[in-house]
Formats: structure tokens, sequence, C-alpha cells
């Protein structure tokens, strides 16, 4: 039941595997112990396609068995506590594990009670997500007759930032394929004041926008869900503002806006698990405390945090622990071999694969200071500029991007 590794993982989604078996590549013979309690691994950023009726949800499914990498020992089991002063983690089921290394990354949850009623609306009816159930997603969208289709998000952190829109640019797409576009008003309202925190990105979506003739309310501040009357309520803030706006139907609530929908399509609201912010690991915020180059904790330098529960200055996303990994491992198998770390240095790379149409994406890659940095390799599938619409970018997200996941990303290969 209990036992000892040379680096004990905790979790085995996009970072923990990863990890694993960046490791293993290092060297072999460490001991690895990967705590993980579900059967089933999912490649995430193809939700939002089959949301869109154009990816098989099936497909982003693979038994967790067939990921796990030769040689790690897989404990079966959830994550409970920690004890850093004794170097421990404590389990659900398996008892207590010790280590000499410890990385963190069992990503992050949703948590409904910070929008009253969405809980109880999400994945019914009209209220959907991608999130959460894509396949419901799609049923609403090819289902939907016509009135207000809201596009919305929480305004805590949540993965891939540009995800609720992008299922808004596939949604609007269909309407005029179903012939619904005419009689709906298409509206994405969100905390934030522009469409895109990167220059060249906001002018190529803002451009998308205006070609759709969709109405978007920026700093509007989700409060809570009335499932029954179909009103997402909202509080104002100061960075408030309309574009192309349109006659919809909104109600007033003291200093909150309601904002009636025909269907409505929410990122949920997504914070740190519990046994994480429960325990002496986190920040103010109650994300994982990392040092943001380094990946090491803040305050105990034997453990390393990757993914969607870092408390990083960047967006969440796949793209982001592709260059998180290497960093965490470089260090992680200095201090195993040479007792000290690596100059290796995170510079807080994501990207969001912005599909503006069927056929068409964006793809919006920066760092932690807001700068676009352009893969050069895209240069070699002849995209000589990824801030505009590409199809060649919808290949990358369609085909390319899961099959490198798959087998390159996840076997640890450099891609
Ligand atoms: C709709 C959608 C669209 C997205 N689009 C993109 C995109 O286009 N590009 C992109 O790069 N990224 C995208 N992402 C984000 C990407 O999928 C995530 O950033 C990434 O999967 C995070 O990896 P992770 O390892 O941190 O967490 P996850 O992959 O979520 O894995 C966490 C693992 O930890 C396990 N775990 C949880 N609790 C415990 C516990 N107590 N003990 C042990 N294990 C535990 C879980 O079972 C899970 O297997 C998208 C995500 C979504 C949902």
């Amino acid at each position: 039941m209990s036992s000892h590794h040379q680096v004990l993982i905790i979790g085995g989604g996009t970072a923990g595997i990863m990890a694993a078996a960046q490791l293993l590549k290092k060297n072999k013979k460490y001991s690895i112990g990967l705590i993980e309690p579900a059967d089933t691994h999912y490649y995430q950023p193809a939700w939002t396609l089959v949301g869109a009726g154009t990816y098989n949800f099936d497909k982003t499914a693979k038994p967790m068995a067939s990921v796990m990498p030769r040689g790690v020992h897989w404990i079966k089991d959830y994550a409970t506590a920690f004890d850093p002063e004794k170097n421990t983690v404590s389990t659900k089921s398996s008892g207590d594990h010790t280590y000499d290394y410890l990385v963190v990354a069992p990503g992050l949850v949703y948590d409904y009670s910070l929008v009253p009623g969405l809980g109880e609306a999400m994945d019914k009816g009209v209220v959907c997500s991608v999130y959460t159930d894509p396949k419901h997603a799609w049923n609403v969208i090819k289902n939907f007759k016509g009135g207000t289709a809201l596009f919305t998000q929480p305004t805590t952190p949540i993965k891939c930032g540009g995800a609720p829109q992008k299922i808004m640019y596939l949604a609007e797409s269909h309407f005029r394929k179903s012939g619904v576009r005419k009689q709906s008003n298409v509206v994405f309202a969100t905390s934030g004041g522009v469409i895109f925190g990167i220059p060249e990105i906001k002018k190529t979506l803002m451009e998308v926008n205006t070609k759709k003739d969709t109405h978007l309310r920026f700093g509007h501040q989700l409060k809570k869900i009335d499932g029954e009357n179909k009103i997402a309520w909202y509080a104002l803030g100061d960075n408030q503002s309309e574009v192309n706006s349109k006659d919809i139907k909104i109600s007033k609530d003291g200093d909150l806006i309601g904002i009636h929908y025909d269907m409505l399509h929410t990122a949920p609201p997504s914070v740190a698990p519990k046994f994480i912010q429960e325990s002496p690991l986190v920040n103010d915020a109650k994300w994982l405390d990392v040092d943001q180059y380094t990946m090491q904790h803040k305050k105990y330098s034997n453990i390393f945090g990757l993914g969607d529960v870092c408390g990083l200055p960047t967006a969440k996303t796949g793209a982001a622990i592709r260059k998180q990994v290497p960093v965490a491992v470089d260090n992680i198998s200095l201090l195993i071999e040479h007792a000290k770390k690596g100059n290796m240095a995170y510079n807080g790379y994501s990207s969001c694969p912005l599909v503006t149409d069927y056929g068409k994406m964006v793809l919006a890659e920066f760092d932690y200071d807001g700068n676009f940095t352009p893969d050069p390799k895209l240069k070699r599938m002849l995209i000589s500029d990824s801030s505009k619409e590409h199809w060649r970018l919808w290949i990358l997200k369609k085909y390319m991007l899961p099959y490198l996941y798959w087998n390159k990303m996840l076997k640890g290969k450099d891609v």
C-alpha cells in the first residue's frame, strides 16, 4: 500500500503524464509513483470541436493505462493531503506515500457555488458547456431555433480562456447553415474589457465579430443564473462597454442586469481542487504557489507544480504545459543527480488556438509580458502570419495537434 518514490507525481492529466514520460527519458532508472484515480485520460482541447459537431467525442478519450508510461508505478487513488515537512502525501485508500521530489499536477475543478443557479441548470435543457458535456453542447447548438444565444464566462481563471468564444464563432456559423441566424442575436458577455489581451489577435477577432454581427458586452461579471426564467445575471464593472448593440431583453435587479437567453453556453467557475486549497502549498488566491520561471514551489524546494493548478500569470492550457514540463524535469533531474537546479526558465508561453469558423483558425501564442510569440515552425506549414485566419491552422488544430498530443507529447518526445 504505502510506498516511497524518488519522484511522486499527483495527477495523470496532460502535465502529470508528460512529466513522468520526460523524467524516464532522462533516466529510466528513476523510481516514479503517479497518483491518479481516473480510468480515462481526455484530450480536452478537441472538446470545442465536439461541441460544434465536427469531432468525435470518443476520439478524445483513451484508457489511462494506455498513456501511463511503462516503468511508472501507478497508484490508482486520490491524493487527499500533504505533509511537506515529512515529504508525505496521504491518499483516500492506499495510505501515505513518501517522496524525495514531488510534482503536483491535479488540474483544476469547477466550483458552482461561485455562480448560484448555474450548477442546477448546467448540461440540462438549453444550458451547456464544452468544458463539462461537449455532446450536450452540440445538441443545444444543433437544436437552437432562434432568439438570444448567449455565450459567456465566469470571472475566475478558466482553462483555455479562448474556448468560450471559439464555440460562439462555430455556433454562429452553424446557425447560418441551419437557417436560424436571421431570427437570432448572438451575444458574448465577459468580465474582461477586450476580446483578447494580445493586440495582434484582438484586431483579427474584432474583425471576425464585425463580420459575424455579434453583440459584445464587456465588463459583465457573471453573478447568478436563473435557469427557470432563462436569465443570466451580471454586475457591471468600470470597464463596461458594448459593441454592436442589439435589441435583446434585459431585466434589472438593483445593481444587477439580467440578460434573457434562449440558449446559454458558459465555462464553469474554476478553482484549485479542495485538497490543494486546504494545503500549506497555496498562495493567497488559493492556487499552487510556484515560482513562475522554475516551476519550483516557493517554500518547499523539493516540490514542483505543473499545469492548471499553478497560480501563474498566464493562460491555463496544454500548450503552456508543453513548455513548463521540460523546465521542471530538468530541475528535478539535476537536483537528483547533482544536487543543484538547472537554469532553464519558463517564460509564460501559452497558446490559444482560436477557431473562428469551420475551416478557419487564428493562433494566439504569447508570454508573461503579453508579447505575440508565434512558433517559427509555423513557417514550415506555410503560415506566414498566425494572427490572421488561416485554413492550415484549422488542419493543425483538428488533425495535427491531437496526433502530436497522443503520439509525441504524452510519450515525452520533443515537439
Ligand atoms: C473545452 C476545453 C478546451 C481547451 N482547449 C485547449 C486548447 O485549444 N489548447 C490547449 O493547449 N489547451 C486547451 N485546453 C486546456 C487543457 O486541456 C488543460 O490546460 C490541460 O489538460 C491541463 O492539464 P493538467 O494536467 O493540469 O490537468 P488535467 O489534464 O485536467 O489533469 C488533471 C488530472 O489530475 C487528476 N486528479 C484530480 N484530482 C486528483 C487527486 N486528488 N489525486 C490524484 N489525481 C487527481 C485528474 O483525474 C486528472 O487526470 C482546453 C480545455 C478545455 C476543457
